[in-house]
């Protein structure tokens, strides 16, 4: 086996290095000849001295990503998929980079972000350190089915030895691998939060213990908050790192850790990379890496931007925002932002999940996502538009919004033609990665419309 591994990570090398020389990402093909010449190449690569795999539905590669500059940071020589594919074939290219040609380590850690499914596969072949799973939430229908589908996935992980980063706000992942050492993050009860789970969908209304009715102490979005169950005195897990106040404008997160209070830089300032962040903080911090270094990182790692671009048009603020469609969650997240913000606004749906549509007429999130948070009086107009401008159309219209608000076509530049110009504040054009270049000709024909209403 020796002899074929050796031969698995020169051919390794000679690809990766060949394909760089061609200016190539060289991010699939490397790993995919050394698990074709040697199908146990993870394990026999020398491991480094941490290894950190970061799986979960949302927020892998972000803080996968964060986790890699904030150790480059400080000076650690970090491997990663960062460019690959996140199964085993990208992860098996990222070892080949970890080590020489003589199987010897150059890196001081290696950060995987590894996609749900494969995380029992992956973790006890690299023989991973650290697991950090950011949540197991609903994702695609079609891939990932239900999230207790997907836990069920990665509790057959077995891989005693690695300890868990979880977010014991999020339940469906808090109760994973209960054999692991574990540590949680969490943030406290915020303003926003409310006493109900605000989705149409509830993927965790049953205690994991006894079966009874949940209570909810507060939630923020899904099920993710704090639960009780009144029947058996379950409860959601108490975070070792807990954020209890957020500044958004002096760009600090306040955090209780063991007792004692920490101020530390806020990377981004949405819910969900401050969750990032804690998970980045918790693994580091288990690395042996002191709260002052992880301070000096993070404030050395450039404030991210956020995922949306906005500009003014004629004194109107024209917002271009994505939303991963084909997925419930994350649009409705899109939506509440919206229609908590002040002001008469209008709405382009471009979300045309195209992928989805080359083999087949999966349109189930449409009937998840919140579309009743839309039926809101400052939401003023609402235009369909794109190859599911119909389904839209439909299901806004079951969700009570009225019909003379909506505009319904599926050739994107003629809808647009329709937009309101008058008693509106603000437009927001929602693209999914499918329909994004065809979301910079729109924002185009958005500011001709706005222009030429002036
Ligand atoms: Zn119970």
């Amino acid at each position: 086996m020796k002899l074929r591994f050796a031969l698995a990570l020169l051919v390794s090398k000679c690809v990766y290095y060949g394909m760089r020389l061609l200016g190539r990402r060289a991010s699939h093909l490397p790993g995919y000849f050394a698990v074709r010449i040697c199908p146990d190449y993870l394990r026999y690569v020398r491991k480094a001295k941490t290894v950190i795999c970061v799986t979960g539905t949302d927020g892998k590669t972000t803080t996968a990503n964060l986790i890699s500059d904030l150790l480059t940071s400080i000076g650690q020589r970090v491997a990663n998929n960062r460019v690959g594919s996140n199964t085993e074939y990208g992860i098996a290219t990222a070892m080949t980079c970890s080590v020489n040609l003589f199987n010897r380590c150059k890196v001081d850690a290696v950060v995987l972000e590894t996609d749900e499914h494969y995380a029992r596969i992956v973790c006890p072949k690299v023989r991973c350190d650290y697991i950090v799973v950011t949540n197991v939430l609903r994702d695609s229908l079609q891939r990932n089915a239900h999230p207790e589908y997907v836990a069920g996935k990665i509790q057959l992980t077995d891989c005693p030895s690695a300890k868990l980063i979880l977010n014991a706000d999020e339940l469906c992942s808090a109760q994973l691998l209960q054999q692991n050492a574990r540590v949680y993050y969490g943030i406290a009860r915020q303003p926003g939060d409310v006493g109900y789970p605000p989705n149409r969908v509830n993927d965790c209304p049953l205690c994991p213990q006894c079966g009874a009715r949940l209570s909810y102490d507060y939630v923020r979005y899904a099920h993710v908050g704090h639960v009780h169950c009144d029947s058996c005195g379950f409860a959601s897990p108490n975070a070792d790192w807990r954020v209890t106040a957020m500044d958004a404008e002096k760009r600090t997160l306040t955090l209780l850790y063991q007792g004692e209070e920490l101020v530390l830089p806020m990377t981004h300032d949405s819910l969900f990379n401050i969750y990032n962040e804690l998970a980045a903080i918790a693994v580091m911090h288990e690395m042996g890496l002191s709260v002052d270094t992880i301070r000096t990182a993070l404030e050395k790692t450039a404030l991210t931007k956020t995922r949306f671009a906005s500009e003014q048009v004629g004194g109107i603020e024209v917002v271009n925002m994505m939303a991963k469609s084909n997925n419930s969650l994350p649009v409705s997240m899109v939506f509440d932002y919206i229609r908590k913000k002040e002001g008469r606004k209008a709405i382009i749906l471009a979300l045309d999940d195209l992928d989805e549509t080359k083999s087949s007429e999966r349109i189930g999130w449409i009937y998840d996502t919140d579309y009743e948070f839309l039926n809101d009086d400052g939401v003023v107009q609402i235009i369909a538009t794109g190859v599911r401008c119909h389904d839209h159309l439909v299901r806004l219209l079951l969700a009570g919004v009225a019909r003379e608000k909506l505009v319904c076509g599926e050739n994107e530049l003629e809808a647009i033609e329709q937009l309101r110009t008058e008693g509106v504040d603000s437009v927001y054009l929602l693209h999914d990665m499918s329909s994004y270049p065809q979301s910079v000709t729109a924002m185009a024909k958005i500011r001709e419309v706005l222009e030429g209403a002036r």
